[in-house]
């Protein structure tokens, strides 16, 4: 026997009972977004390497360790897209949707990051993202909150979910703090981790959000960025603070979020969750405003967030909140090979008066007990059955298959009655 081929190690197949929770789940993101006024994007997944080492910066760690880079066959270097900013502010550059614009976009789909697979941290991973371009006010930063906020209040996590802010300060502001900063974990260099001690000249910043307990601990005499912000990135802060507590969001500030990738400014969160383990955080943005000058673009502020999907989900399995749903509503069965033709017709004649019902048709043949064993299997609610016998009389039989209740109806009554057992 051949030997079997497998999935790649940290992507994941989605099943039918898999995608039938995501479908559940992606419709009430879309029509979150949708309620927002947000307008939908679509971008390629692979982008020229270039894009994704500037937007991102050379020396985070998405870059550094974690793309999918490759030749293609002319002999560029093309990347699988790690994240989505990148990909939308140069689509949204070269079709010209940014200069003296404003924009509310999103868009949903997979990115690729060469991690090490566990739980809630996959190679292939989704993402909704949302980006918003020509608005630099708190009042934008608050929105795009407000609308995660209604997302988990949507799926009924609200409450298990924690929004963190912090805010980063202008890039002048940023300077200074970096120096300072660098000044002092250079004092305590020996009491560094290996990778604090890299980040102290690469990535300072990074070094704040280290997982090592030593360096949590040596930070707290460490220099705090909130004591070198200016008038104008406080009032900014204080005015998305005051927003949200009138929107009655709760939050954290948390001195010590800074966000794994180089381009962000001011705002700053994140949503976790306690009910995952380590991989505990679910959705992260900010302020942007420099990334679309550093593309090529005209100056532009920008404010957005990630979310990723494979995490939203295990939270909503791991809560119970959202169970699969079966494929199939009404299970059309025929009684002899003569009758398949209008049986066929009658399962047509039921999917036009029923547009929002899954009406299956069986196939294959059988006995009425392999045809009603066939309707339970696929969980169906209703099974139509047609023979000789109501065709002459120009009926069908309806059963229900949670009540077991039979009944004959007239063709014409069929689509009513099958409506009024579906609705209770
Ligand atoms: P983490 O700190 O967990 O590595 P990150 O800062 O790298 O996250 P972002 O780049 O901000 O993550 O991406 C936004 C969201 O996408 C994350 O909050 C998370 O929910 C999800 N995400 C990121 N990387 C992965 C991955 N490898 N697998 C699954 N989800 C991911
Ligand atoms: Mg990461």
């Amino acid at each position: 026997m051949a030997q079997s081929i497998k999935a790649i190690r940290g992507m994941n197949d989605l099943l039918p009972t898999d995608t039938s929770v995501w479908q559940q789940v992606e419709q009430v993101i879309r029509a979150t977004v949708r309620a927002y006024g947000y307008s939908e994007m679509r971008m390629p997944i692979v982008e020229q390497t270039s894009l994704f080492c500037r937007a991102i910066g050379e020396v985070t760690d998405v870059v550094e360790k974690e793309m999918y880079t490759f030749e293609d066959r002319s002999g560029d270097s093309l990347s699988l897209r790690p994240e989505g900013t990148a990909g939308c502010v140069r689509a949204a550059l070269e079709h010209s949707l940014i200069y003296n614009q404003e924009q509310r976009l999103w868009y949903m789909g997979p990115m690729f990051r060469h991690e090490r697979p566990q739980k809630g941290r996959y190679r292939q991973f989704h993402q909704l993202g949302v980006e918003v371009f020509g608005l630099n006010g708190p009042d934008i930063d608050a929105e795009i909150i407000a609308l995660t906020y209604d997302l988990w209040q949507k799926l009924g996590i609200a409450d298990d979910l924690c929004l963190e802010l912090n805010t980063l300060g202008s890039n002048e502001e940023r300077k200074v703090y970096k120096e300072s900063l660098v000044k002092f974990l250079e004092a305590h260099f020996d009491e560094l981790d290996e990778d604090s001690k890299r980040r102290t000249h690469t990535n300072p910043l990074r070094v704040l959000d280290s997982k090592d307990e030593k360096v949590q601990a040596l930070l707290a005499d460490a220099p705090v960025l909130s004591d070198f912000l200016g008038a104008e990135s406080k009032a900014h802060f204080e005015q998305l603070q005051h927003l949200l507590t009138s929107l009655g969001i709760k939050f954290k500030l948390n001195p010590r979020l800074v966000r794994g990738l180089d381009y962000y400014n001011l705002t700053v969160f994140e949503w976790t969750t306690t009910a995952l383990g380590a991989q505990g955080t679910v959705c992260g943005g900010g302020r942007y405003d420099g990334l679309v000058e550093q593309l090529g673009g005209k100056p532009s502020p920008a404010v957005g967030f990630g979310l990723g999907l494979e995490r939203l989900m295990l939270l909503l399995t791991t809560l119970g909140k959202f169970a699969p749903q079966s494929a199939v509503d009404v299970y059309v069965c025929g009684m002899g090979t003569e009758i398949e033709g209008e049986q066929m017709k009658l399962a047509h004649e039921l999917r036009a008066a029923l547009p929002e019902a899954k009406v299956m048709n069986h196939c294959g043949g059988g006995n009425f007990k392999r045809l009603l064993k066939r309707a339970d299997k696929v969980e169906a609610r209703v099974a139509v059955i047609l023979g000789d016998d109501e065709i002459q009389k120009g009926t069908v039989t309806l059963k229900d298959l949670k009540t077991s209740e039979q009944q004959e109806v007239t063709r014409a009554d069929a689509a009513a009655q099958i409506a009024a057992i579906l609705a209770c």
